[in-house]
């Protein structure tokens, strides 16, 4: 490490992002001197949701050399292989599809589905809704985990991509006593105001307990507020309302059914002015409705996640939540440093907000150690931390895009409106008009932040197929592989792995 790396770095807010950021910092860094305190405030809440994660949250516990057996009974969690998504297209046959996470074996049937989107692109008669082609589709659909049994030649089992599901909460109390044991410092207190040098770095924390609080890196994880890049150091936000329109949650949380085995999805059903996320954990369910307050009211979104919900949301109280959705211009200024929702937030449907706070401390990690605190390193810094936000609104921005509801007018709008980015609108013109779509996911690079496979899901799970454009085609070729034998094949890959509940008990 450089000599240059912080000494003493403050961590603002006890929510899932100061302690994923306390405990990275420390693993990394505690062991060559490095102090790391975290102060949270006991008059202001944590936000309390945030149930679902990507593959990338595995990197996490790994790098902290955390089991599954230690963390997830402790968490509630469940293992997730992918994201259902009901009502978002009404074309026949794709009225609902599947992100899934991949298996090393997909390679020999889930790439039968690029090869059909490809042709019915071109006109031919081809299945391609994802949901028949993948393996973790059906392990979804069985509700099993994404682990294979052990195997009878002792070989190692495929590699299999997954993500979890978790009690925000718990994985809080998890993630604090881990870090102390680390090491990190915790205290209690608000602060009251922030004290700057000229050059504009924070020099010292006043708190409400009197208290002076100084070093050398301040991180921002004090949630929507901004504490400190936003009200202190008056760092800009860039709201992405144009083209994301959700800023409400409403939460509501339900009880298994304990006669199924626990889901191993998320399913995020469309309703009316938005959607509907249903997280199984292995406690309970965890629902809430994401909707944008231009178009229906707090009541009345209620009222509509409550009949979704049926008797499952009887006696149960709601949590309206606000959302800041979009992020701050630089999220690394002077010695500040900004992570979790007071850097910026994506809209939670591919539930991507934990990685973007792991993606950020890492980058950060890997530049201090790079050996120089400079300009120029916080500009690259800053241009990665925004692209990778870009990347992920834009595929997000995709599933309204691509939406073909017509029950409301904020499908409508999300379909209509004129704001979408250069590389979005490009990647569906290409797509649309029947280019060359491999060449135009390249062309990218590293801006494209979800790969081909996700976008192939996206398009044509939604049945993205243009009827101008098969009737401009000559080509009568069909598929090698319809979406029934798909779906028997993958059925017979299913076989080899855990029951989700028994793979679970095993955890405990
Ligand atoms: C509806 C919704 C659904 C979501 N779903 C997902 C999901 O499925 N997957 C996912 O990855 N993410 C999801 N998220 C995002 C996720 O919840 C957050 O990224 C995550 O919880 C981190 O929040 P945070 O720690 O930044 O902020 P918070 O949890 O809000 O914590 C803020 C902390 O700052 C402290 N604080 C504030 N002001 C002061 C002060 N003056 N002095 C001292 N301390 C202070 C508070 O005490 C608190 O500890 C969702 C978010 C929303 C709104």
């Amino acid at each position: 490490m450089s000599q240059t790396a912080p000494q003493h770095i403050v961590i603002i807010g006890g929510g899932t992002a100061g302690w994923m950021t306390a405990n990275l910092l420390a693993h990394q860094w505690g062991r060559l001197g490095t102090r790391v305190t975290l102060i949270e405030s006991s008059e202001i809440g944590i936000i309390g949701v945030g149930e679902g994660s990507t593959p990338y949250l595995r990197l996490f516990f790994e790098r902290l050399g955390i089991t599954e057996r230690e963390w997830m009974p402790t968490c509630n969690a469940t293992f997730k292989c992918g994201i259902r998504f009901p009502g978002w297209s009404s074309v026949p046959g794709y009225e609902q599809y599947v992100h899934p996470f991949f298996n090393q074996e997909d390679l020999a049937v889930g790439s039968e589905m690029f090869t059909n989107a490809r042709l019915r692109r071109r006109g031919s008669v081809a299945d391609a809704n994802p949901q028949d082609f993948f393996i973790a589709a059906e392990l979804a659909r069985q509700r099993k985990a994404p682990h294979y049994l052990p195997r009878a030649d002792g070989k190692a089992a495929p590699s299999t991509d997954y993500a979890y599901h978790f009690d925000a909460g718990l994985l809080g109390t998890f993630l604090k006593a881990h870090a102390r044991k680390l090491g990190v410092s915790h205290q209690i207190d608000t602060v009251a105001r922030v004290d700057r040098h000229e050059n504009g770095d924070i020099a010292e924390l006043l708190m409400h307990s009197g208290s002076l609080v100084a070093g050398d890196l301040f991180i921002d994880c004090s949630g929507f507020r901004g504490l400190l890049i936003n009200q202190a150091l008056g760092e800009p936000f860039v709201p992405f309302k144009d083209n994301l329109f959700n800023d409400r949650a409403i939460a509501i949380p339900s009880a298994l059914d304990e006669r199924e085995d626990i889901a191993s999805e998320t399913t995020s059903t469309a309703l009316r002015h938005g959607w509907v996320w249903q997280i199984p954990l292995s406690s309970r369910y965890g629902n809430g409705y994401v909707y944008a307050s231009d178009f229906v009211s707090p009541e009345q979104a209620e009222l509509e996640l409550r009949q979704h919900m049926g008797a499952a949301a009887h006696n149960r109280e709601a949590r309206h939540l606000s959302m800041r959705v979009g992020r701050v211009e630089q999220h690394w200024r002077n010695n500040c440093l900004a992570i979790g929702l007071s850097q910026g937030f994506i809209e939670p449907l591919e539930a991507t907000a934990l990685m973007l706070i792991q993606f950020s401390v890492e980058r950060f990690i890997e530049l201090m150690e790079q050996g120089e605190f400079s300009r120029r390193h916080q500009a690259r810094f800053n241009q990665r931390i925004n692209q990778m936000f870009e990347g992920v609104r834009d595929y997000v921005v995709g599933h309204y895009r691509l939406n073909t509801r017509n029950d409301s007018d904020y499908w409508r709008a999300n379909r209509a409106h004129g704001h979408v980015s250069d590389r979005l609108a490009s990647i569906l013109e290409v797509w649309d008009q029947g280019g060359d779509f491999e060449a135009e996911l390249t062309r990218h690079g590293e801006a494209l932040i979800y790969q081909r496979p996700s976008w192939y899901c996206l398009l044509a799970g939604m049945g993205r197929f243009p009827a101008s454009l098969q009737a401009l085609s000559a080509a009568t070729r069909t598929s090698t592989l319809t979406g029934e034998q798909a779906r028997a094949a993958i059925a017979r890959t299913s076989r080899q792995f855990f029951g989700h509940g028994d793979y679970l008990q095993q955890l405990k």
